[in-house]
Formats: C-alpha cells, sequence, structure tokens
C-alpha cells in the first residue's frame, strides 16, 4: 500500500528533483544533524535522514496510540513507585545482567535513605508497529516504552512542513492535509517548565546531561530553546563535569559549575558504554540523592526496562496497577504484543520451546537500549540452545515479532545513493508528566514521532544510522 502512485515512484526525473528540493527543504526547516566527522562543531552540519514521501497510517490506529499514552504516564509512574515489584520483577534479571544490576544498586541505596524528592517528571516514548492480522486488517502493536533520553522530538516538530511541501511539488495537494501539526518539543518542555516552577528557584538551572559525541544537538535544542523563551536557563553537561564540579550541599542541593540545578534531564546514561569510569556511576548516584529532579529517576529509569515490560504483559499484572480501571487496563492491554519470560523454571521452558520451534516468529531481547541489540531468527536458537540450562537467558525476554507491512519509499541519507526501498515504520508517541507528592499535575501526549527504515533492517534506530525520520499521512 502507498499513497504515492506507482507512477510518481518509477518516475527518475521527478525524483531526482524532489531529493534536491527535499533536501534544501530540511535544511531551511532546521531537520538537521552534525557530521559524522565533525560531531561537536556547528561549522559543518547536513539534515538529518528522513523519508521523501511521508508513509500512510491508519487514522483510528494513530488516534488509539495518542490517546492510551495518558494511561502509559501514569502506568509507568505507579511501577516506578512500586518498589516490591521493581524488585521481585528485576531479581532474576539482575543476577547476570550486569548494566541493570548497577542501575538497581542505586535504586537500592537510594530508597534505603528514603530522602526521595517529592516532585517527579516523567518524559517518554511509547513505540508501536502496526500488525498485520490474518484477517487483514493491522492492529497497533507496542514495541517499547523508552522512560530516558527517548529522542528526536526536538526533529520531528521541523518535519511535517518538509513533507507536505514534497507533496506539494509533486502535485498532491490534498494530501498535504493529512499531516498533522505535530510539537513535541514544546510539549516536553512544558513538563520540564513545570516541574522547573515547581522545585522553585529562579537562579536553579536544567542541566541537560548529555554525551561527548554531540550529533544529534539539534534535537536537544528545540527543546532547550522553548525552556529559554520562558526565562528558564538551561546549560548541557557531560558526566566528566558532574564527576570534576558536582557536589550537595547540606540540604542534599545538587551543583555543578557553581550553579544550582533544579532539573538533571538525562539525554545520556541509557547504555553501559555511557558510564565510561567509576566516577561515572558515582556521579549518577549523586545525582539520585540529590533534590534536583531527575528525569528520570532511578526508579522510572528501571520501570522501562524490557522485563518490566514482559512482567506487565502477565495476567492480572495491570489490574494490580489501575485495580478500579478496567477500562485504563483494557486499552492498555490492547497494545501488548505476546511477552513470554525466560525465568528459569516451567514458564521459561515453554518460552524456549515455543522460540526454538519457530523463531522466525520471535525477537529475543536483551535489556538494553539504543538498538541493534535484539537478536532473530536463527540466532535466537543459537543463544537459546547455549543458555538453556543456564541462568544466563534470563538476562533476555521473548516478544512475537510484530509484521508491518511494508511500504515503498526512497530514504534520504547524507552521502547515500537515492533508491527504492521496501520500508517498515515504527509509531512513537510522546508522554509527559509531572507528579507532586501524591498529586498527578501534569499528565499529557505531547505529539508523535514516525520512523522508518528499510526492511533489509531488522533492527536499530536513526541515531544508529538505520531509521530515518518520516511523518504520518493519516489514511
Ligand atoms: P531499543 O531499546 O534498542 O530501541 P527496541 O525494543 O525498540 O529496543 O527494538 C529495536 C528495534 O527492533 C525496533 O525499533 C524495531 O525496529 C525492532 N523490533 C523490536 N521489537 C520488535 C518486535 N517485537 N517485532 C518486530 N520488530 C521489533
Ligand atoms: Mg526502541
Amino acid at each position: 500500500m502507498s499513497p504515492i502512485r506507482e507512477e510518481v515512484l518509477r518516475d527518475e526525473n521527478l525524483i531526482r528533483s524532489l531529493e534536491e528540493i527535499a533536501k534544501d527543504t530540511a535544511l531551511l526547516n532546521g531537520v538537521l544533524m552534525r557530521t559524522k566527522e565533525t560531531p561537536n562543531s556547528p561549522e559543518l552540519v547536513s539534515y538529518a535522514p528522513f523519508t521523501l514521501f511521508p508513509t500512510p497510517v491508519p487514522t483510528a490506529l494513530f488516534y488509539q496510540a495518542l490517546a492510551v499514552q495518558t494511561h502509559f504516564n501514569r502506568l509507568v509512574d505507579r511501577v516506578s513507585q512500586n518498589p516490591t515489584f521493581l524488585e521481585d520483577t528485576l531479581a532474576s534479571t539482575i543476577k547476570v545482567d550486569d548494566f541493570t544490576a548497577r542501575l538497581f544498586s542505586i535504586f537500592k541505596q537510594v530508597h534505603q535513605e528514603c530522602q526521595s524528592q517529592p516532585i517527579v517528571l516523567g518524559l517518554n516514548r511509547s513505540d508501536y508497529m502496526l500488525d498485520q492480522n490474518p484477517d487483514g486488517g493491522t492492529s497497533l502493536k507496542q514495541i517499547e516504552i523508552n522512560t530516558i533520553a527517548a529522542s528526536f522530538g526536538g526533529l520531528a516538530s521541523q518535519t511535517p512542513d518538509v513533507h507536505r511541501h514534497i507533496l506539494k511539488v509533486a502535485n498532491m495537494l490534498d494530501e498535504c492535509d493529512h499531516i498533522l501539526d505535530n510539537n513535541p518539543a514544546a510539549g516536553l518542555a512544558r513538563g520540564l517548565a513545570k516541574a522547573w516552577e515547581l522545585y522553585g528557584s529562579e537562579r536553579a538551572v536544567v542541566m541537560f546531561l548529555v554525551e561527548d559525541i554531540q550529533r544529534n544537538i539539534y534535537d536537544h535544542r528545540y527543546v532547550e530553546n522553548e525552556l529559554w523563551k520562558n526565562n528558564i536557563p538551561v546549560v548541557r553537561r557531560r558526566f566528566e563535569d558532574v564527576c570534576r564540579t558536582g557536589s550537595l550541599d547540606q540540604q542534599k542541593r545538587l551543583f555543578v559549575n557553581g550553579q544550582e540545578i533544579a532539573i538533571v534531564y538525562f539525554r545520556n546514561g541509557y547504555m553501559p558504554q555511557n558510564y565510561t569510569s567509576e566516577q561515572s556511576w558515582e556521579a549518577r548516584l549523586m545525582m539520585e540523592r540529590s533534590l534536583a529532579v531527575k528525569c528520570p529517576d532511578i526508579s522510572t529509569h528501571l520501570a522501562g526496562t524490557k522485563k518490566v515490560q514482559q512482567e506487565l504483559a502477565w495476567p492480572g499484572v495491570l489490574e494490580r496497577f489501575f485495580p478500579d480501571e478496567p477500562e485504563t487496563v483494557a486499552q492498555i492491554r490492547a497494545t501488548f504484543a505476546g511477552l513470554y519470560t525466560l525465568d528459569k523454571g516451567e514458564e521459561g521452558d515453554k518460552t524456549v520451546a515455543m522460540a526454538l520451534a519457530n523463531p522466525d516468529q520471535y525477537v529475543l531481547k536483551p535489556q538494553r537500549e539504543g538498538g541493534g541489540n535484539n537478536i532473530y531468527g536463527k540466532e535466537i536458537c543459537e543463544v537459546l540452545e547455549n543458555t538453556k540450562s543456564s541462568s544466563e537467558r534470563t538476562a533476555y525476554i521473548l516478544m512475537d515479532k510484530i509484521q508491518p507491512r511494508p511500504v515503498q519509499n526512497y530514504l534520504l541519507r547524507p552521502g547515500a545513493p537515492l533508491k527504492l526501498n521496501s520500508c517498515l515504520s515504527e509509531l512513537g508517541v510522546f508522554g509527559a508528566y509531572v507528579r507532586k507528592g501524591n498529586d498527578m499535575v501534569f499528565n499529557e501526549c505531547v505529539g508523535h514521532l514516525l520512523r522508518t527504515k528499510s526492511s533489509e533492517h531488522a533492527d536499530g534506530g536513526v541515531a544508529a544510522g538505520v531509521a530515518v525520520l518520516d511523518n504520518p499521512l493519516l489514511v
């Protein structure tokens, strides 16, 4: 299925002229990324990779994803406030997964100190693919929810105008109205602003904790600049800066480079490689102990693990989090794909047998973020055969493989030759919430993101160089 007629897709002259117009329009609209060669300099930038045409998404499924987002916000928040649930759920994982174990030990340490910051800020992105049903329909299935460093809310605010312009030039005026405006950057900033206001100190700053390599800085800048518009000061710091100059005062206020930090907004710290030294871990612990609002705090970070996702899909578990809300439970559960435990025991053994019998129907997932970590096809068999009788298998969960319908499109990427590709898309929905004590004072769905990749690639996001930015064309 494609809204773009076959003769348009195959009209080489038209495609070539659209290619140049598309890239120029992306640059004019600030859909930017720094280059691989000079990621820390603004002297040479390029466009962020994107699709030539927007991708059709059924209107009802799109709105279903938006409608369930505030429920996911509350779910993540409730999971994060349930230490017993987190502890029970992650018990098997942390025995074999060092990274999750380290995060968990910070969680335990801080929890014992009972020093919790009453203001909680969550900025997340729930990702979906549209699964083809046997009856020919499609359904919305969640891939995962990102509770830390969910990206592309900034650039996604700029891409609708690019695709509208391309459609106009391609003489597809009617389709332009089927691309919605989108401004996650403003929504994420509203969440940050609310938390900053509640923190209650004019001088205190919002600290974006960023990586050393800053290729995707413009995505951040959109959110930063929204805050500056409201006179909320923002600084960008790395783990190293926090290690060198960070400290807590008597009241546990966090200071970095002499400035009081109201919010630590993690755009880093989600992968083991982000912690280059013991000092980085110490810095994470110090920030966690501080009075600064953490986005996310350590328990919200853990609430976003794949093991927690799998446990939430177990019968009866959602009901524990929403005891009086069967509608909410039903709405959330409708988006779940099959998720299976690999814990030691009968259930885990059943999962292994099922995966070995039909490996192409599943994805094997470790507790990692950032793309490129999942295992597919016959490699699933290799891993499971090797870990069958050891506890190593509990580092993973198994998930039904979602099978979206491929769509033909061109992917525009600096330096890559243009070619018609069979593509798969993933819809992300941004959520923002702020809780003060027991009161949810802000809970919103703040926008969306469509990412598309060639169907040759089983895995990988935009930052990993596999997926590109896209827009839903509602059909
Ligand atoms: P990460 O935290 O690394 O982003 P994801 O769970 O999002 O992990 O998986 C990475 C990519 O793998 C997704 O963007 C998607 O393309 C693919 N993928 C993940 N789970 C599935 C699934 N159940 N079915 C099909 N593809 C999947
Ligand atoms: Mg992902």
